[in-house]
């Protein structure tokens, strides 16, 4: 894909510091890191969303990731990591090539996720939310 920073760098027209690669995937370090370590995983293909990404490649992150996770906790002596994968612009997608991120944490490292808990209206507000989260689920 002309013009996709990450398609350069897996054709190795921009440099980058590689973790991985293999016949699928690609892995990287984040050049600005939540906490150092910080790796993408990205599938050689462009996606622009994780949604299109085969079956066998987005496995294949989530092994790869999942597995550079245990390696940073190992290597660098952090306490465990984070999977994340920002999808569309709105969920904080700043480059348009699916990719996972693994972020190192540590028990004391300062971080946090700005998460909220909303509440459901009731038992019937929750389950007309799941019929129709269910009634559009495709998986082909
Ligand atoms: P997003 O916000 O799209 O989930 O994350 C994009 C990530 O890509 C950011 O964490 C950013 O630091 C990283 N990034 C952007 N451009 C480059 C680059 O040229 N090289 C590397 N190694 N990482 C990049
Ligand atoms: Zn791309």
């Amino acid at each position: 894909m002309e013009n996709c920073i990450f398609c350069k760098i897996v054709a190795g027209e921009i440099p980058c510091v590689k973790i991985y690669e293999d016949d699928l995937v690609f892995a990287f370090l984040d050049i600005g890191p939540i906490n150092f370590g910080h790796t993408l995983v990205i599938p050689k293909e462009h996606h622009q969303s994780s949604s299109t990404i085969p079956e066998a490649t987005a496995g294949r992150m989530f092994h790869v990731g999942s597995r550079i996770g245990v390696a940073l906790r190992r290597a660098l002596d952090y306490d465990g990591f984070n999977l994340h994968l920002a999808d569309g612009s709105c969920a904080g997608q700043v480059v348009m090539h699916a990719h996972l991120h693994v972020v190192p944490r540590g028990c004391e490292d300062g971080f946090r996720w700005n998460w909220r808990q909303l509440e459901y209206a009731g038992t019937a507000d929750r389950t007309e939310t799941a019929e129709k989260i269910i009634a559009k689920l495709k998986l082909d």
